[in-house]
């Protein structure tokens, strides 16, 4: 299993199914050059940042993490493995 945990990430914790999603904000190539995550998302669990990062791009927040299914779409589909899905059972 795929196990890393990128250096500088955003982290949202979905307590109850003890879901962690990690968004590393120097690997993403930024929401409007590619928003692959937002588009496979099942749960629309991603919004754009309001926040720029210092490469001037904006990148995915999993602001609505209750709606994580775990399914890891995201994290396959992103094709500069800047996020990281990990479940707990
Ligand atoms: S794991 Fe699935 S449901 Fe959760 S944020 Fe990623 S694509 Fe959405
Ligand atoms: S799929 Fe990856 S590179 Fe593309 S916007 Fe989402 S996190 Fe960034």
């Amino acid at each position: 299993m795929f196990r890393r945990k990128p250096p500088r990430t955003e982290r949202t914790v979905k307590e109850e199914k003890k879901i962690t999603i990690f968004v590393d904000r120097d690997l993403c190539k930024g929401v409007d050059g590619c928003g692959l995550c937002m588009h496979v998302c099942p749960g629309d669990v991603y919004e754009k940042s309001d926040s720029l990062t210092d490469r001037g791009i904006c990148p995915p927040y999993p602001s609505h993490p209750d709606r994580c299914t775990g399914c890891m779409l995201c994290m396959m589909y992103c094709p500069d493995f800047a996020i990281v899905v990990e479940t707990e059972e």
